[in-house]
């Protein structure tokens, strides 16, 4: 071999070592998994769903820790600064990149460069619900119509200022022209709470925290946000079907870790999470939840979180919504 052909591959080698050795190690100790919200709320729900199984999958415990506050900004911040060596990871959510980043002017983050996307988990409709004892309403017109004669009485919970559900409130009230008092929470875990036990009377939630209430009858369902019904609540009519504009789309939720995070860690936690969410009992646990599993590459992921951006700053502007 001549020495033009043995340079470079001795480089190669070279430059191999230090990150093969890594990603063939990866994972040796437990993998802390920060939440941005409460429990209870999705999520929470979702990530204990794939966590138990990625760590499985991976070889080490995955250890959940929910870090609530600031519209889930104070969790998501926290992954931000935390060291980039795949031992600390986190849900990114609609809210948390999306949402607060279109929103709030102060943002401690930058939700496009101070993280490393590895995959979008699940995609989840949202829904409008009222406490039924509370809000005598047995459809949306008839709710519409109680906030109507009696601005500010009633009000809604959300999991925190800022996120998807005060959006989604906010733009309810522009569409409606209505006047209900925003009640911001720590996640969709502690608004339920309250929301069940008719402190507030009506909440804008994702679909999987608040379906087994929904189910139960303590909570009623006026209209998912999803371009069709969704499978687990065949009689909830659609916001289009009620006259209302979707102005959300989905939420969503996936799996992010600190900016440059190394390729090797990235591409080990994407496969065991692709694995994961083929594993039959995860794919159902969150179907009947009323997720829509994912599972796409880091690079779709990168891409989503910027179309997401632009999405949810166009949504705030074109509605005229101001959040307090
Ligand atoms: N509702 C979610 C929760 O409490 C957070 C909002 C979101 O980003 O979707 O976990």
């Amino acid at each position: 071999m001549s020495l033009r052909h043995a340079v470079p591959a001795a480089l190669i080698v070279f430059a191999a070592v230090p990150g093969g050795a890594f990603g063939q190690s990866y994972p040796t100790k437990p993998i802390r998994l920060i939440i941005p919200f409460a429990p209870g709320g999705t999520t929470d729900i979702v990530a204990r769903v794939v966590g138990d199984r990625l760590g499985r999958e991976l070889g080490q415990a995955v250890i959940i820790e929910n870090r609530a506050g600031g519209g889930g900004t104070v969790g998501a911040d926290a992954l931000a600064k935390s060291a980039a060596d795949g031992y600390t990871l986190g849900m990114a959510t609609v809210s948390t990149m999306a949402t607060n980043p279109a929103t709030n002017p102060k943002m401690p983050y930058d939700s496009v460069k101070d993280f490393t996307p590895i995959t979008n988990l699940v995609n989840v409709p949202n829904v409008m619900t009222v406490n039924p004892v509370k809000v005598p309403a047995k459809d949306m017109k008839e709710a519409i119509a109680l906030f109507k004669k009696s601005p500010g009485k009633y009000s809604y919970a959300s999991s925190g200022s800022g996120g998807i559900s005060h959006l989604d409130g906010e733009a309810f009230k522009v569409m409606t022209g209505t006047f209900i008092v925003h009640i911001p929470y720590r996640g969709s875990g502690p608004a339920l709470n309250d929301t069940i036990a008719g402190q507030v009377d009506a909440q804008f939630d994702n679909l999987p925290s608040s379906l087994p209430h929904i189910k139960a009858g303590k909570l009623r369902a006026l209209a998912v946000m999803s371009d069709k019904r969704v499978e687990s609540l065949p009689e909830v009519p659609t916001f289009a079907e009620v006259g209302l504009r979707d102005v959300n789309n989905m939420a969503w939720y996936g799996l992010v870790g600190p900016a440059n995070l190394p390729r090797e860690v990235v591409q080990k936690v994407h496969a065991a999470a692709v694995k994961t969410l083929a594993d039959g009992e995860v794919r159902k646990r969150l179907a009947d939840g009323g997720s829509y599993v994912d599972g796409g590459t880091p690079e779709q992921f990168v891409q989503k979180i910027a179309r997401e951006i632009t999405l949810r700053k166009d949504i705030v502007k074109k509605q005229n919504i101001r959040l307090d």
